[in-house]
């Protein structure tokens, strides 16, 4: 990564930001922030792909993830965010992409066959939706970024977005769109307290970056662990066990998890004592976001007055984007 190094990653506001998000995405974006030019998107038009007929469920749940990004430490003066449907050249660039994307490659997408799947959408996918990778990429090249600190379920996305800019850049004199790659981080995907694959809004299994003290407790208490594992003595597994996966991604003492998964491997460490260590460290963590995040989300004008600073900014970068883009296909820009 260099000075030329621009990132660019967003949420979809369906509601607010969970564990899984923190560990995917926010902590990567709250550290890249001091040496990068990063850039931040509420991807409201993409929310509304599966939210066609409840628009207010996008609407309400803008301010609530921008009082989660600030909670989580994203810092509107090091990082620029702004929201999607502010942006016009964003669609205008899905409108020219959708022409060199076939039926059939969007339909190859793993991630998006996976989500339709899971939504039971069959004949009533809304078109938006099978697109939404599309209007990622356009999202993504708008602001020219070179990295994407995402979850592992945007791999596909990622690719389909280079197959994109090679194509594009191979219409034009000369290149003009950047390749991207992404970033993920040590945990790959949060599976859901529930033990699902993925914590996420649409299943239901979040542990939220504003969940109460209880919340955290009952969430930890019934975690599955391993069900072979009935005396404190028994010899224990770590594989599949949730407690552990959680440990691996939100303890801070590496050392300390190593040596309790050895202790809980050869039998003697009980469920009970590491769903305490767990509730200690997840406690610690989300107490002060929840703080934080209970000021901001009392001032929604000012969350909102942020968002609109920095839209302004990125109307400008998107715009000089989309300008090159059209040149480049012999689009008269006027
Ligand atoms: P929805 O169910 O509405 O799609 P979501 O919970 O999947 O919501 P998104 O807004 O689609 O959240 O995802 C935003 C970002 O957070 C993406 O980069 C994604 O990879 C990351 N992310 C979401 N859930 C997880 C998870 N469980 N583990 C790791 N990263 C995640
Ligand atoms: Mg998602």
């Amino acid at each position: 990564m260099n000075d030329q190094t621009i990132i660019l990653t967003g949420d979809r506001p369906t509601g607010p930001l969970h564990l899984g998000h923190f560990v995917g995405s926010l902590r990567q974006r709250v550290a890249l922030q001091h040496d990068y030019q990063q850039f931040v998107l509420i991807a409201d038009l993409q929310g509304l792909t599966d939210n066609g007929s409840n628009p207010q469920k996008i609407r309400d749940n803008i301010p609530e993830v921008l009082a989660d990004y600030l909670a989580a430490g994203i810092d509107p003066s090091l990082t620029t965010i702004c929201l999607q449907s502010a942006l016009p050249a964003l669609a205008e660039l899905t409108a020219l992409y959708m022409n060199i994307v076939t039926v059939a490659r969007v339909e190859r997408n793993p991630t998006v066959k996976n989500e339709i799947a899971q939504k039971g959408f069959a004949r009533s996918l809304p078109v938006g939706f099978l697109v939404y990778p599309i209007s990622q990429a356009a999202d993504i090249t708008a602001f020219k970024a070179s990295r994407v600190p995402v979850g592992d379920d945007q791999l596909p996305m990622i690719e389909q977005t280079n197959e994109i800019v090679h194509k594009m850049n191979s219409l034009f004199p000369e290149p003009v769109l950047r390749h991207c790659k992404a970033m993920l981080s040590d945990t790959g995907r949060l599976p859901g307290i529930d033990g699902n694959a993925k914590m996420s809004k649409s299943l239901g299994n979040t542990l939220l970056l504003s969940a109460s003290e209880e919340t955290i407790h009952r969430a930890v208490s019934a975690m599955y662990t391993d069900e072979k594992h009935l005396k404190v003595t028994d010899p224990g597994q770590i594989t599949g066990n949730m407690v552990f996966t959680y440990l691996d991604a939100f303890h801070t003492d590496k050392a300390k998890v190593a040596e309790m998964k050895a202790h809980y491997q050869r039998g003697g460490l009980g469920d009970r004592a590491c769903k305490n260590e767990l509730e200690t460290c997840l406690q610690e963590l989300i107490a002060p976001m929840r703080e934080r995040r209970a000021t901001y989300i009392q001032d929604k004008g000012m969350l909102m007055a942020l968002l609109k600073q920095g839209s302004e900014r990125a109307h400008d970068v998107t715009q000089r984007t989309l300008q090159e883009v059209k040149r480049g296909l012999g689009v008269p820009v006027f």
